[in-house]
């Protein structure tokens, strides 16, 4: 057992990121927002060869199931493996890691995607039964075909990012699905989903049976739709991993789809924006993803502290 143990706590409240569950009982943060940040603190904890525990045994969130998990409240502990248990760092010193920032920093270059995916590899393995079942899902729907894979983001924090039009999708994808065999929809909204088949036909377009939202509120809300918290967070890694493993998948400006490319880092992408929407406007969203992947190295010029 190592001298100290480095504690990662997702939701922070000192500092200039604080969550904004400080005030309520459940945190609504999504699933990958909550992933990504322990990532970023695990990488921390590693480079530091420092033992780590991911610790959120002092809050409940959107995906927590305690009654199904014999009181565990930390929902990344039913899909993930982490090296120690809560009852193994109490007995030694705890260092407050606060390292990680509260919110991912999505930075879109290949580097990143490979470091993250190394760190999910070697810190926090997906337990085996969770690994099979995801392999079998995806073979299951996709067969042996070619798939076009598309993230349409409709719920999720569509005040925070400016949403892409359906019709821009659809011109997107018309264009590049001759090219394969089937379509595959992740999305949390059932509207979109509607209009994706209604375009491309039910026969050419694949998707998981999950819980959609038909009105556009938030799925990770925790009084919305009387869902199943362990369940939620299934479907949502059940869907990005399928884009993970899609032959070319378009993505939008969300963490589901940014854990894609952590689970595949060779996958190829494209990051399709609010730029999108407009002809000349798209050029603007080129060099808007250029910053994307380029950003973390501006904020050091500039002189910002981002800790990662
Ligand atoms: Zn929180």
């Amino acid at each position: 057992m190592a001298d100290a143990v480095y504690h990662i706590h997702v939701c922070q409240h000192h500092t200039r990121l604080d969550c904004p569950c400080r005030d309520r009982p459940v945190c609504e943060r999504g699933f990958f927002s909550v992933l990504l940040a322990v990532l970023y603190g695990i990488a921390y904890a590693r480079g530091r060869k420092q033992a780590f525990y991911i610790d959120m045994r002092s809050r409940q969130y959107a995906y927590s199931q305690p009654s199904m998990f014999g009181g565990n409240s930390n929902f990344l502990e039913y899909f993930f493996r982490q090296p120690l248990s809560g009852a193994d760092v109490d007995r030694v010193p705890s260092v407050f890691c606060n390292a990680q920032q509260t919110y991912p920093y999505r930075v879109w270059h290949r580097n990143y995607f490979k470091r993250l995916h190394q760190t999910l590899h070697d810190g926090l393995p997906f337990h085996p039964a969770i690994a099979r079942y995801l392999d079998e899902e995806t073979v299951r729907l996709f067969g042996g075909n070619r798939v076009l894979g598309v993230h349409l983001r409709g719920t999720d924090h569509s005040s925070e990012v400016k949403p892409v039009h359906w019709e821009t999708w659809e011109k997107l994808i018309r264009k590049e699905l001759p090219a394969y065999d089937r379509l595959f929809i992740a999305t949390d909204d059932a509207r979109l989903l509607q209009k994706a088949v209604d375009a491309f036909g039910i026969e050419k377009t694949l998707f998981n049976t999950t819980i959609r939202s038909a009105d556009g509120a938030r799925l990770h809300r925790p009084t919305g739709n009387g869902s199943i918290p362990y369940q939620l967070g299934l479907e949502a890694l059940l869907d990005c991993y399928c884009l993970s493993r899609c032959q070319q998948v378009m993505l939008c400006e969300s963490n589901l789809s940014y854990a894609a490319c952590v689970f595949n880092p060779a996958l190829n992408y494209r990051l399709v924006t609010a730029w999108d929407n407009n002809r000349i406007a798209s050029v603007v969203g080129k060099l808007y993803h250029i910053y994307l992947t380029y950003r973390i190295r501006l904020h050091r010029l500039l002189g910002e502290h981002r800790p990662h």
